[in-house]
């Protein structure tokens, strides 16, 4: 597989994704898959094993479920695996069939050295948090096509990640669902005819307190907040859909992927999860893309690009489901969507602010040590304190992101 890049038109918003093109050679791709044990990874890997004549599985990185890694190496037998430290690599080799001796790669080092090898066509970035930006970058240095889930790359260092595209000729496809919507609804990955769109519009589930009454949300559990109505995801991701940081961060993901304003991109509630986004035209047409409530379909997109494979994903029946509904996202009672939206006209540190602060606050909620709507008080808490400042490189991204972090811990320690 080859593919090579052609730039945006002279004076046209800076995009990564510009005209693409990727012949098909007829090789089958060679897939690393980073975060492979989670929820992205899993159906990456079930993408995979349906079309085996299509994608060899060369890499696969876990970290920390080195069970669930031993059976995906078992299966697809790739040259190379990654955990996340030592110990875990001696307890994954333990558990690989006699006769099957990979490499195994270890920490952030063996991460982006997996996303940068030579035999990689296409890297599946799905480890969650900021911990996936390292290996991102790596990918998009070595100039590889990356089937991008990890949207708190483009969060953190989404300069970065275009200039470096840029220079390399790496492709960047999102895994995202609304995103990948609208790259379908917009006709394959060439700039979208940026005149003719008026704003993107990124539906929103809701999540499971789309409806709950202010007052119940002070006493919303871990339990409730990981009980997603319509898609299943990790638990980071899941408490974001809950805060409606998800659809906050995701309003970042879309401004940075099409270099687009913050007021040409608005959310709409549609609990049925089945419009998946819309560009509004100029004309008043609204394009969109509809399907199934179901990763592997913007996976598979983004694996077979530009061929579109056949999957054995559910169909919607569109008399059963009857109707499709929309409204207004209820952002008084969940202020981190507002709260992206205000880092992101910030500058990109209050970015990098905004998503170590939620990463932080997510976490101590998941361990009971803050409530729900503690969430987006200690994002405002860290926006507030932060000043601005430049973030040229990943070091000084990360060490931003550890600060933050810390200061989040301390934060909450004094509320509590
Ligand atoms: P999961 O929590 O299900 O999986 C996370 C993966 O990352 C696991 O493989 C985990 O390994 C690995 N991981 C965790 N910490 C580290 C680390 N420090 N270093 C390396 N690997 C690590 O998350 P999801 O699959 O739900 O989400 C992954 C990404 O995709 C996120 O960025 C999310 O926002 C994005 N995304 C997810 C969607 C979904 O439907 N799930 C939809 C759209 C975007 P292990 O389990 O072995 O410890
Ligand atoms: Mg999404």
């Amino acid at each position: 597989m080859t593919h090579s890049r052609i730039r945006s038109p002279e004076g046209a918003p800076s995009g990564y994704i510009t005209s693409l093109s990727v012949a098909d050679d007829g090789r089958p791709r060679r897939l690393a898959v980073l975060g492979a044990t989670g929820s992205i990874g899993v159906s990456a890997l079930r993408v995979a094993a349906e079309h085996p004549d299509r994608y060899v599985v060369v890499a696969l990185a876990g970290a920390t479920n080195v069970a669930l890694l031993a059976e995906q190496a078992a299966a697809f037998r790739p040259r190379a695996l990654a955990v996340l430290d030592a110990a875990r690599a001696k307890a994954l080799r333990a558990l690989l069939p006699a006769g099957y001796a990979p490499d195994i790669l270890t920490g952030p080092e063996g991460y982006a050295a997996m996303a940068g090898a030579a035999d990689v066509d296409v890297v599946v970035s799905a480890i969650v948090g900021a911990a996936g930006l390292g290996p991102t970058l790596a990918a998009v240095a070595a100039g590889k096509v990356v089937a991008l889930a990890n949207k708190e790359s483009l969060v953190l260092a989404g300069d970065l990640i275009r200039e470096t595209a840029a220079a390399t000729g790496a492709v960047i496809l999102p895994v995202d669902s609304e995103h990948n919507a609208l790259f379908q609804a917009l006709g394959g990955p060439g700039l979208p005819d940026l005149p003719l769109v008026e704003k993107l519009v990124l539906t929103a589930s809701g999540g499971p307190f789309r409806r709950k009454p202010r007052e119940e949300l002070d006493r919303a559990t871990p339990a409730m907040a990981l009980d997603h109505p319509t898609w299943s995801m990790g638990p980071k991701i899941s408490v974001d859909s809950a805060t409606l940081m998800n659809k906050g961060l995701e309003v970042i993901e879309a401004c940075r992927l099409y270099g687009l304003p913050v007021a040409m991109v608005d959310v709409v509630v549609h609990p049925q999860s089945i419009v998946h986004s819309l560009a509004q035209l100029h004309d008043g047409s609204l394009l969109a893309h509809l399907g199934p409530a179901d990763m592997r379909v913007a996976i598979a997109y983004c694996l077979g690009y530009p061929a579109r494979l056949p999957l054995s994903v559910s169909r919607v029946d569109l008399v059963t489901l009857g109707s499709l509904t929309f409204e207004a996202p209820r952002e008084a009672d969940f202020p981190c969507l507002g709260l992206a939206r205000r880092a992101l006209e910030a500058g990109p540190s209050h970015t990098v602010v905004l998503n170590a602060a939620n990463e932080a606050a997510v976490a101590l909620f998941l361990a009971g040590r803050l409530p729900f709507m503690g969430i987006p008080l200690a994002i405002a808490a860290a926006l507030d304190a932060h000043a601005g400042q430049p973030v040229p490189d990943a070091a000084t991204i990360m060490d931003l992101d550890a600060r933050v972090r810390r200061e989040t811990a301390a934060w909450a320690e004094v509320r509590a």
